[in-house]
């Protein structure tokens, strides 16, 4: 029997497969919070069937399967992890990765492939079983390690039920007026002072742009929250999330929360059509586990160079997308009819699609990354944000005009960070500068008397319960105790009150 075994162990070349699938399960992983298992299940069965192409392929040139199988997986680390591999020499302070450092490292990358490839190192080996039945144990401890992680991670789900219980009503609204409603969201706008504290912009002339426009800026506003999908589903419920004090990462409730808010159901109840327009392009929600295999891959290559159309999505679509949705706001306004319009445009966060002219490196892979996962000093992070913003403002400036200009009657519009940048912030209190995350952009186009019931500090939690007690008699009272909200990493529903520290100023070094 143990005889048998360690045949079959030195003889079947199976790790090649083995390596393919945890490849998968490695890009998984750490990206559960936001995507589902099964979505790993597709790109696993098409990376293992081409491995055993590969496999095949090697075997009828050199007949031999041992050979055939080593050389199966050198080449599947060389095709897999090229992207990855840039990246991370990317992620280096200083070190910039355009086009032709790109070529220039792929010669660097596979040259070592080749030299372990070699009939001349082959030549050489005594016992090629041996190989075969190391790694292939190998590999199946590294896939039942994988495959452990991610089993963890599916048991610490938090149930979809929870949600539902949390906010079960939307309330009841009533009015004879029906303003139209523009909330948008400019993902990591930072407040005035702190811009200016920490960024060195100066944004005055913007903020005057507002006010003349109409607009009231809170101008000591913060936010309740760390993340964009904790802040926006405690705006667009008008409270707090329930601490639930797990490891859990897991945001399929606050999408939930996101997508069945109760201010959308309590508009859409009183008659009013939504229109939600956000950054995150369709394809590649659909499937993040293929987006991310292929960016890591050598595929990166011929993507930057605009040989190969991405299957990944470009700086070029965000801009496109940006631009589209900021002149439907002017086709929008023109409509009859009580609307409520969500536009959540993702910047200025990262990564800088802008600079303060407007669009550059349109071929360039886009990724959401921020903070800890920003590749690039806090220095590269001030410099891209304080360019970006700049022209966030032009498009903003454009958002505004194309609403009022095509407007009947007077709409609310708020314009809101959901947080502020991300430079200084880390998975620690101690570590981060609160006042910059929390400190936001929170401006108010109010008609009517309700503009009075504005206040300084207001924050977004505040913000539906005001609008809502306002014009549709909505029995909300405004919250008091005003909290901001800090997340250690990976406790996302651990909530730490850092409401004081928001005010306090940050050494920066
Ligand atoms: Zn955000």
């Amino acid at each position: 029997m143990v005889k048998k075994l360690n045949h079959l162990i030195s003889n079947w070349i199976v790790y090649p497969v083995l390596f393919a699938l945890t490849e998968i399960l490695i890009l998984t992983g750490p990206n559960l919070a936001n995507v589902k298992l099964s979505q790993a299940w597709a790109p696993m069965l098409w990376l293992a069937g081409a491995s055993i192409v590969v496999l095949f392929a090697f075997y009828a040139w050199c007949k031999n399967w041992h050979r055939a199988g080593l050389l199966t997986l050198l080449f599947l680390i060389w095709f897999d992890r090229y992207g990855f591999a840039a990246q991370a020499i990317e992620g280096i302070p200083g070190v910039e990765m355009k086009l032709p450092h790109m070529i220039a490292f792929f010669f660097i990358w596979t040259a070592p492939f080749l030299l372990i490839g070699s009939s001349f190192l082959w030549r050489k080996v005594q016992k090629p079983s041996m190989f075969t039945q190391y790694l292939n144990v190998v590999m199946v401890l590294l896939l039942a390690y994988s495959a452990y992680r991610i089993f963890s991670y599916e048991s610490q789900r938090i149930p979809q039920t929870f949600t539902q219980e949390f906010y079960p009503l939307a309330p009841a609204l009533q009015s004879d007026q029906m303003p139209d409603i523009y909330y948008i969201i400019a993902d990591g706008y930072g407040r005035q002072d702190v811009l200016k504290e920490i960024y060195n912009v100066d944004n005055q002339s913007f903020i005057e742009y507002l006010k003349e426009s109409g607009f009231y800026v809170a101008d000591q506003s913060r936010s309740n929250y760390i993340r964009t999908m904790l802040s926006m589903s405690s705006a667009l419920n008008f409270g707090y999330l329930p601490d639930l004090s797990t490891t859990s990462n897991d945001e399929g409730p606050l999408q939930w929360l996101y997508t069945n808010s109760r201010l959308r159901r309590a508009l859409e109840d009183l008659g009013y059509q939504t229109t939600w327009m956000t950054g995150w392009q369709p394809r590649s929600a659909e499937n993040i586990v293929a987006s991310l295999f292929w960016l890591n891959s050598i595929t990166a290559l011929p993507v930057e160079a605009g040989i190969l159309p991405s299957s990944l999505p470009t700086f070029r679509e965000q801009h496109n997308l940006i631009d589209t949705q900021i002149a439907k706001l002017a086709e929008l306004a023109a409509q009859t009819g009580p609307k409520f319009v969500y536009l959540h445009i993702l910047v200025p966060h990262p990564p800088f699609i802008y600079d303060h002219d407007g669009p550059v490196t349109p071929n360039e892979v886009y990724m959401l990354s921020d903070a800890g996962s920003f590749p690039g000093s806090p220095a590269e992070y001030v410099q891209g944000y304080s360019e970006q913003i700049q022209y966030v403002n032009v498009l903003l400036r454009q958002a505004v005009e194309n609403i009022l200009a095509n407007s009947a009657q007077p709409p609310i519009i708020i314009i809101q960070g959901d947080h502020g940048g991300g430079a200084y912030l880390t998975g620690s209190v101690e570590e981060s500068c609160i006042r910059e995350r929390y400190s936001i952009l929170n401006a108010y186009h109010l008609p009517g008397e309700a503009a009075q019931r504005l206040y300084p500090g207001i924050t977004p939690i505040n913000t539906f319960r005001l609008i809502l007690s306002s014009y549709f008699g909505a029995d909300l009272e405004l919250i008091e105790e005003e909290k901001s909200y800090f997340s250690p990493a990976g406790q996302t529903y651990r909530f730490i009150d850092v409401t004081g520290l928001a005010s306090q100023a940050c050494e920066i070094p």
